[in-house]
């Protein structure tokens, strides 16, 4: 099978794990910008012209589509779907995941456990707002953050309104979330490959810190997750049609409760954590849809 993976940088532990796994099941693979293809747009020949040449012999591909190129990234995955390459998320799907609000909104919809969340159009009201979600403690996010960056844990009503108004001042859209201070710090991140959870690992913010980001200095184990933990991971991928995702939860004392999905999820981290194989498992996906 010819397999093109999706990826800016070559030397990225995901992209090296994918290309190894898809050499060693005898595929041939080729790592692509996606920023570096044209898209061509003609009566039923949609087609790729990439450096010197077209992508038109494509059976597959991985997208590793970073944030900051979601409207380009996508826009190529999209033109390999009309091509007829089967990719392992589609491109309406990780749109759909980039937009934080309408994952959960989908998701609560699909009734998965989540922090009750509040998002208002820049209200005055802070007292209201946080009224909505049981009052101080409370989490504000930016919706545009990432790798934990933009997540505020406001310990007290007064931290909360001015941290409020600093945001609402700066026109930035945020979400205000209820804590969850049983999770420790801590939070669980499950990898789903073909709908199944195919390997988990805890995450726990180093000393002190309310984030458990690896970005921010947090460390990772495995974990064996509960069986309604495993539940939670499979319907949030189900209800953002992402049969390759990573499912991040917290713990709580009503049972385990979604913060986000992402569907580019590193395999570094889990891979280092768990010892599995999670790249392997990945290509072979593939191979069981793409004949
Ligand atoms: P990002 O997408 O930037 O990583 P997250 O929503 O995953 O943002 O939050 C970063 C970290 O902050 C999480 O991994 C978790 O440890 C902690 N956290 C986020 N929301 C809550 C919450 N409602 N209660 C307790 N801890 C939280």
């Amino acid at each position: 099978m010819n397999i093109v993976i999706l990826s800016r940088n070559p030397h990225l532990y995901s992209t090296k794990r994918l290309v190894e796994e898809a050499k060693e099941r005898g595929h041939s693979v080729e790592v692509i910008d996606p920023l570096k293809c044209d898209i061509i747009i003609e009566k039923e020949k949609p087609t790729i012209y990439y450096r010197d040449r077209y992508l038109d012999y494509v059976d597959a591909i991985i997208p590793r589509i970073g944030a900051s190129i979601t409207f380009y990234g996508c826009a190529v995955v999209r033109q390999f779907e009309m091509m007829g390459a089967f990719s392992i998320v589609s491109s309406g799907s990780i749109l759909r995941s980039r937009d934080k609000l309408k994952s959960l909104q989908l998701l609560s919809k699909a009734g998965v456990g989540m922090p009750k969340t509040v998002f208002t159009n820049y209200s005055r009201d802070a007292k209201e707002v946080l009224a909505h979600v049981g009052g101080a403690p409370v989490i504000i996010k930016l919706l545009e953050g990432t790798q934990g960056l933009g997540v505020v844990l406001a310990e007290t009503k007064n931290a909360a309104e001015s941290v409020l108004e600093a945001f609402n001042g700066l026109e930035a859209r945020v979400i205000v979330q209820e804590f969850i201070s049983e999770a420790k710090g801590a939070d669980l991140r499950a990898l789903v490959v073909d709908g199944q959870v195919v390997g988990a690992m805890k995450r726990q913010g180093k000393e002190g810190e309310f984030r458990s980001n690896l970005h921010r200095g947090g460390s990772a184990d495995i974990i064996k997750l509960s069986d309604d933990e495993i539940r939670l991971a499979m319907e949030s991928a189900r209800a953002l049609k992402l049969p390759v995702c990573g499912v991040d939860m917290l713990q709580s004392s009503r049972g385990p409760l979604l913060l986000e999905v992402n569907s580019t999820p590193g395999l570094e981290g889990i891979e280092g954590a768990t010892g599995k194989n999670i790249a392997k498992s990945i290509i072979s996906f593939i191979e069981r849809n793409k004949k």
